[in-house]
């Protein structure tokens, strides 16, 4: 199989390229993916009241008897008061770890108040380390909204780890982002059954599994949101493997074959392997697609997915594009899957929002895919909305779950064709 690019993608489009005001949501909601994903990790958070809300409201209603994840508030400090601070800080770390013998790897997680960008959090986290090693390993990264958009906060997670894991020469595939476990085993047992093993992950479930690299390190991203882990990975020597992304049956065969390429798999071992799964996926995707074909959507910047959700949603759902916006366009990245997005919709990156909104109204697409400070002003102007954060808190990955992704998009379609119903 080859893949059927286009005449002409989307990688030389000129890029909308906008700095204004921003609707997006802070680096700290990874949390709530990424403790499910390492569970012997603890996530500090070191801020304000303003980010235990967000915590506890982004947590929805999962209450924990241990939870694994929690805020240490800082009140209003002068600089005077910052070794106190630091003081306070250790105190109620060393408490945590006392109490909580299971957790081997501990994230002091910076928040935007003041207060806490004059905290060196960096410093801490060594000398929180030093003190706790070689039981707990302290690592420390920022969530803060003024520096990033909600999925970069795993992208720093990760990238805080690299430079910490310990050396190989080994051949070895490393996997990089986080997925849902069931997913990650879907992805394993396909690769296992292609012969390539052993397969690293990063984040791995627990510290004692996580991964070592070095120059015989080949990595597979399954985020297009990890630009810093990609460059912390490339400093340690690891090489990228650039594919599309394993969205839809094209994304994953795509993605699966970068990759058996790279480990010379028979071609007729991977047609042999992909051939069911595919055949499933085809026909999950045609069932839930349905409502799609035809129809246009417009993608507002939010969670990074965009490029390769579009290019889905174009090649394998009958849908067009009109915008699509990212918050950062990483070439390196996305790369691959531009050159398989049919040239035609405006590929932005950044976002001036009053702008893009005029855009949008005035192209009046069938689906707007946004976050939620936006989806419920667009609907009561009676837009058909998807929030874009769905998309990081449900299986997409990999062939069993590609009519679930196309079922994400058309659900809002068929609920308004409903109601329209009803109405008339
Ligand atoms: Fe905390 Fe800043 Fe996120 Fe608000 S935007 S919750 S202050 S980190």
């Amino acid at each position: 199989m080859s893949l059927d690019l286009p005449t002409i993608g989307c990688r030389t489009t000129p890029v909308l390229k906008e700095r204004g005001q921003r609707e997006v949501f802070c680096g700290l909601t990874g949390i709530i993916w990424l403790h499910r994903k390492m569970q012997d990790a603890f996530f500090l958070v070191v801020g304000s009241r303003t980010c235990a809300h967000l915590l506890q409201a982004a947590a929805g209603v999962m209450i924990f008897a241990e939870p694994r994840f929690g805020t240490a508030i800082l009140e209003e400090k002068d600089l005077a008061g910052l070794a106190d601070a630091n003081a306070e800080l250790d105190r109620e770390v060393a408490r945590l770890l006392a109490r909580r013998p299971d957790i081997k790897q501990l994230f002091l997680v910076g928040s935007c108040p003041s207060e806490v960008i004059k905290l060196d959090l960096a410093r801490a986290a060594e000398r929180l380390s030093s003190v706790h090693s070689p039981h707990v390993r302290v690592y420390n990264y920022s969530g803060s909204g003024i520096e990033t958009t909600f999925t970069q906060g795993e992208d720093a997670c990760l990238a805080a780890m690299v430079p910490t894991l310990p050396a190989s020469t080994a051949r070895e595939l490393l996997v990089v982002g986080a997925m849902p476990d069931v997913v990650e085993d879907q992805c394993l047992s396909l690769l296992a059954q292609l012969g390539i093993g052993p397969v690293r992950m990063l984040p791995a479930r627990r510290a004692g599994d996580l991964p070592a690299v070095g120059a015989n390190t080949v990595f597979a991203l399954v985020q297009p949101f990890l630009g810093d882990t990609h460059a912390a990975l490339t400093r340690r020597g690891a090489r990228h493997l650039p594919a599309p992304f394993p969205f839809g049956e094209e994304g994953t065969t795509a993605w699966l074959r970068a990759i058996a390429e790279e480990f010379g798999v028979p071609r007729d071992l991977f047609e042999q392997v992909t051939a069911a799964p595919r055949a499933r996926a085809l026909k999950a995707i045609a069932t839930q697609s349905q409502e799609l074909q035809g129809k246009s959507v417009f993608f507002f910047p939010d969670s990074q997915l965009e490029i390769p959700l579009a290019r889905f949603l174009t090649r394998e759902c009958g849908m067009t594009a009109v915008e699509v916006g990212t918050p950062y366009l990483h070439e390196g990245l996305v790369g691959p899957d531009l050159d398989l997005l049919p040239q035609g919709p405006v590929i932005s990156e950044g976002q001036d929002v009053e702008k893009q909104l005029d855009r949008q109204r005035a192209a009046a697409p069938d689906l707007t895919v946004c976050g939620l400070g936006l989806a419920n002003p667009l609907e009561a102007e009676g837009h058909t909305t998807k929030w874009a954060i769905e998309l990081v808190f449900t299986p997409v990955h990999f062939y069993e779950q590609a009519g679930d992704l196309a079922g994400l998009f058309s659900r809002p379609l068929r609920r308004k064709a409903i109601l329209r119903k009803e109405a008339a």
